[in-house]
């Protein structure tokens, strides 16, 4: 929680203290500019905003979201039925297409970890 780097400078004021309930992430959007800047990935202009709609920046995570039929389910669980995941702050991910929501803070939104489709690994 100590790097706050990455966050737009409002972007903690308005949420400060509220935590994301379980199965929840905190996102914000990622810049086109940054998106690109340390990205090996060579995207077409035409495609590149389009693309950079759905790639956020992990501003908080909640616990585990509850798995609703772990029988028939074949994700990888906890051996309370959760759901493993591992995102974290300052994380860069791509989302399900108009997977997330509104917060009171116009810079954050919240996004179900299912929703999250990856993880933009260095
Ligand atoms: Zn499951």
């Amino acid at each position: 929680m100590s790097d706050r780097t990455d966050r737009a400078p409002e972007a903690h004021l308005i949420l400060d203290g509220v935590y994301p309930a379980r199965g929840l992430v905190f996102v914000r959007h990622v810049e086109t500019a940054e998106t690109y800047a340390n990205s090996p990935i060579v995207i077409p202009a035409q495609a590149r905003d389009k693309v950079a709609k759905q790639q956020f920046i992990v501003t908080a995570v909640g616990n585990y979201e509850f798995c609703d039929d772990p029988e028939e389910c074949e994700r990888p669980h906890t051996k309370r039925g959760e759901h493993k995941h591992r995102l974290e702050e300052g994380d860069w991910v791509l989302l399900r297409n108009r997977s997330w929501m509104l917060t009171p803070d116009p810079q954050v939104f919240v996004v179900r970890q299912s929703d999250v489709l990856g993880k933009f690994i260095e």
